[in-house]
């Protein structure tokens, strides 16, 4: 799981390339060499999809149902495809029914679109409930089919429109915000799952890359995570490698609770406490 010496010294060397062989960040090429490294040996990507790449509509097979009611076309109106990211047309989901959306799903966008836009201005705005909701919705409408049983509590407690009643259900959620101009380039949604099921690390991760941002928040209540027997979970970071020359080294990421402001406080700091 840990990366090696001589896998940290080639994912590091190949950082300094891309900098343009530029002094001075030896120090960050290893660290953000290892946060990769180490990050890739607990998780693979298991669903992506583009914000950009025009018409994706997914789940649009013949014995559709809603992936929070249950409920089939005969039985509800679906309404056209939904998105899956607030804000962003494609890709949508013919997943989600048009009762689901209008008793919880609507106002979990709006207050998403409230926060990526408060987000935008000020790095350290709080993650409310209903915006880590909006997430976790999209992140359940973009899984593969298979995994849903394993979130029956996390589809009850996203589509549950009383936020005050889910304080207690994900004490120490926390999301991770990364931001770099390269970040806005190839916007779109990631979902990765945990390699090693005895591993205490979220099982599954969902990303959100868009407007020079990427956020990163864990998918709360999952079953599988029930069998950590109260290990207490890490939470590992990213680091971005998109970037290069002086983008490169301006990807910094600040960490969010839930619903609590935090102080400015540098990145470096940050993510090595969450991979330790
Ligand atoms: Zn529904």
């Amino acid at each position: 799981m840990r990366p090696s010496y001589h896998e940290i010294q080639i994912a590091a060397y190949d950082r300094w390339e891309r900098r343009g062989h530029s002094h001075g960040g030896d120090a960050n090429d290893w660290f953000d060499a290892e946060t990769e490294l180490t990050f890739f040996g607990h998780y693979r990507p298991i669903a992506e999809h583009s914000l950009d790449a025009g018409r994706v509509v997914l789940g649009d097979g013949p014995h559709r149902r809603c992936r929070f009611c249950e409920r089939t076309p005969r039985q509800v109106d679906f309404g056209d495809p939904r998105p899956i990211v607030p804000g962003r047309r494609w890709p949508a989901t013919a997943e989600i029914c048009g009762e689901c959306r209008g008793d919880w799903l609507d106002p979990l966008d709006q207050e998403f679109r409230r926060f990526w836009e408060r987000l935008a201005n000020d790095p350290h705005t709080p993650l409310s409930i209903a915006a880590f909701k909006a997430m976790a919705a999209g992140a359940l409408a973009v899984m593969p089919a298979g995994l849903l049983s394993d979130f029956v509590d996390a589809i009850e407690w996203v589509s549950n429109p009383d936020h005050d009643l889910d304080d207690q259900l994900i004490v120490g959620a926390e999301c991770l915000v990364y931001r770099a101009g390269f970040l806005h380039q190839d916007p779109a949604v990631t979902l990765y799952r945990r390699v090693d099921d005895d591993d205490p690390v979220p099982y599954l991760i969902y990303f959100l890359r868009a407007d020079g941002m990427m956020i990163q928040v864990p998918l709360p209540m999952c079953l599988r995570d029930e069998d950590l027997d109260g290990r207490s979970v890490v939470h590992l970071a990213r680091s971005p490698i998109w970037g290069t020359g002086f983008e490169y080294s301006a990807a910094h990421a600040v960490r969010l609770p839930l619903g609590v402001s935090v102080r400015r406080a540098p990145s470096r700091r940050i993510a090595s406490a969450i991979a330790s």
